[in-house]
């Protein structure tokens, strides 16, 4: 594969851009090679500056569940454009898709719209902090909420180790606010409140895992954690900002049938464009200003071109059988990877929940964060850097999600299982 000019435009990028990239896990660091600069996405194709096309399992992240450059919601924002791309007063489409989150999250009574993921989840803390009047949240480890103070912290060793921050800059004294508990084990989290009776503000969690590779809720997880914060008069925050409109119309909540009493989005609700959103119980909502004392503002918060993106995309995923279409070509293709890897000796831990999947390099179940960091990541770089020189691009880590969109094809998702069985013989 040619990559000459991806070469050359990252050496420039690092004499300006510190890594030569503006979010970390783009630089490809974890598989060994540089990253490839890309020109255009259509559909499932995405198109690097030296040419080379690939079969996009990343999708912007997340976002792209329609495919890239979906012809309605492109028009949609090239009208919007000609209206103007930022007011910094209120729009009737901030009501329309505040609507429609509605509609489609009953725990969602009123919401707020921000600029990214990481302002929702940082919000919502705040919010809930000052709901509450208490100062500790809880986190689990291996789950991501974006990269604000509080959140940057996962478990020092065992259980009731306060706070770490996993980053110099992060206050020691503000990280040991944040407990961090074992994903898919209620029973570390009931240690955690019992330990700071009357003290936890909120309890934040990816209801379905995917930022340690996907690792979905064991039956009885989020029921009990739902049962425990009511208990003991706990916020109980759903960070659906990846799996939010991706797993279900509904999210994780529609799937599992959990409601969470604040929820976070972000990804596909902004169609591409930068959106994040906060919302639940008008009870608490109310307590964020101007209608309360909790403070959180934004410039560019409900910005129309963004709106514009999210309310196109959110109306075609409401096509009769979209998520069925889905799930059928994620289940295709993620048995058909694990199939790919049985065959050829290599088997591995696969993981789905809707189009969300990950093909753990690991032969023993993936359930929690210890169990995922023991997967074989050396193997994984190998298969990652085979995979994109067959034309499949990947998220460049283990610890990622990969997507299936609308735009894959039977043909797409094929070409991708017969290049896995190439790369897992080649192991
Ligand atoms: N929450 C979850 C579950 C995420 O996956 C992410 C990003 O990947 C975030 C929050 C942060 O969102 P953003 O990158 O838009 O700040």
């Amino acid at each position: 594969m040619k990559n000459s000019r991806s070469t050359q435009l990252f050496q420039e990028a690092l004499k300006t851009i510190p890594g030569g990239v503006n979010s970390p896990v783009r630089a490809f660091r974890s598989v060994g090679s540089d990253p490839l600069f890309i020109k255009k996405a259509a559909g499932c194709k995405i198109y690097d500056e030296d040419g080379n096309e690939f079969i996009d399992y990343v999708g912007s992240w997340g976002p792209a569940i329609l495919g890239h450059c979906h012809p309605t919601v492109v028009a949609a924002v090239k009208a919007a454009v000609d209206n103007g791309c930022s007011f910094g007063a209120p729009t009737e489409l901030e009501i329309t898709l505040a609507e429609m989150v509605t509609k489609a999250y009953p725990s969602i009574e009123m919401v707020r719209m921000v600029s990214s993921g990481t302002e929702a989840t940082m919000s919502a803390i705040r919010l809930a902090r000052g709901y509450t009047g208490r100062d500790k949240i809880l986190k689990f480890s291996g789950c991501y909420h974006g990269h604000s103070d509080s959140l940057l912290v996962k478990a020092g060793s065992g259980l009731a180790t306060f706070g770490v921050p996993d980053s110099p800059g992060v206050p020691a004294d503000f990280a040991k606010h944040t407990l961090t508990a074992v994903y898919n084990s209620v029973e570390s989290v009931r240690e955690l409140v019992t330990a700071n009776k009357d003290q936890v503000a909120c309890v934040i969690v990816e209801p379905i895992a995917g930022n340690m590779g996907t690792v979905p809720p064991n039956p009885g997880f989020l029921e009990g954690l739902r049962e425990l914060c009511t208990q003991e008069g706990i916020v109980l925050i759903f960070d659906e900002v990846m799996c939010g409109f991706r797993v279900a119309y509904g999210g994780a909540q529609e799937v599992y049938g959990v409601k969470a009493d604040l929820t976070t989005l972000g990804k596909i609700i902004g169609g591409g464009l930068p959106v994040g959103a906060f919302g639940g119980k008008k009870e608490i909502m109310k307590h964020l200003s101007p209608a309360g004392g909790v403070y959180q503002a934004g410039t560019l918060s409900g910005n129309p071109l963004a709106m514009t993106a999210g309310i196109e995309t959110l109306k075609l995923l409401q096509a009769p059988g979209f998520y069925q279409d889905l799930e059928e070509k994620a289940k295709f293709v993620a048995e058909g990877i694990a199939k790919a890897a049985k065959d050829a000796g290599y088997p591995i831990y696969s993981t789905r929940v809707g189009s969300m999947f990950c093909a753990f390099f690991s032969k023993e179940p993936v359930y929690d964060w210890d169990s995922a960091a023991k997967c074989d990541t050396k193997a994984f770089a190998t298969y990652f850097r085979g995979m994109l020189e067959e034309g499949i691009y990947l998220a460049c880590s283990q610890f990622e999600t990969a997507f299936v969109g609308a735009a894959h094809s039977q043909a797409d998702l094929e070409k991708t299982i017969a290049a896995a069985a190439k790369c897992f013989k080649a192991l």
